[in-house]
């Protein structure tokens, strides 16, 4: 028993200065403030979080739709088909050559309403004017893949546009409505918007060249009315 008394104070004296030790931290007043600054940081941390995610829109499309429902209405006119007088998918042709744009159709019931023509991309208006095969006609300066274009609208009712050359067109904006078919505003063809882009920064407004090099100097405006990846 003599032995075990001094292991047993030994043992009481340690059991003392712990719990005083741990009485001690719990009544530590820096304690409060270690905790804050740990919320604090965890705050910190959650907002940089927060900061690092990008919101995804659901479809985006690397361009605006230049016409409403725009991919369903490429029905005769392709980008790059091959027309002549007796072969094209219009009938009568009167043009002859590679189509440098994309055409875009209506339908029976679209040929008295005003039919909106948005721009793909923002840029200044260089063309503004009544062009043979055309009617109303605007060419639009704008940037695609980091590379200049201007991008031609055609068969547009000119008097709907009232913006002039040197303006600018916000990317979506409403440039005009069509023209009506088989008049003066279309230079007689039937109601469709014809929209071609062709590289560089000249304004450039031809509907048709004549070979496939020619050609190469336009771009397909289906390779953007897709969406981003
Ligand atoms: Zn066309």
């Amino acid at each position: 028993m003599k032995k075990i008394l001094p292991i047993l104070i030994a043992l009481v004296v340690a059991l003392a200065a712990a719990t005083d030790i741990f009485l001690y931290d719990l009544n530590n007043k820096n304690l409060g403030k270690i905790f804050a600054q740990q919320v604090a940081n965890n705050n910190i941390a959650a907002a940089s979080s927060i900061k690092t995610i990008t919101p995804v829109p659901p479809v985006a499309l690397a361009i605006a739709e230049p016409i409403a429902n725009a991919l369903s209405r490429v029905t005769k006119k392709p980008f790059g088909i091959y027309v002549m007088p007796g072969f094209s998918p219009v009938n009568p042709e009167r043009f002859t050559g590679y189509h440098t744009g994309v055409d875009f159709e209506t339908t029976p019931t679209e040929q008295k309403a005003d039919i909106p023509v948005y721009a793909i991309c923002p840029g200044k208006i260089l063309i503004k004017e009544w062009a043979s095969g055309y009617g109303g006609v605007v060419n639009v300066s704008c940037t695609l893949s980091g590379q200049a274009v201007t991008v031609t609208y055609g068969h547009l009712r000119l008097a709907s546009i009232l913006k002039k050359v040197g303006e600018t067109l916000a990317q979506g904006e409403e440039i005009g409505v069509l023209g009506t078919g088989f008049s003066k505003e279309t230079d007689g063809e039937r109601r469709h918007l014809h929209l071609g882009i062709h590289k560089g920064k000249n304004a450039v407004i031809n509907g048709y060249v004549a070979t496939e090099v020619q050609l190469a100097q336009w771009i397909n405006v289906l390779d953007y009315l897709k969406p981003v990846k």
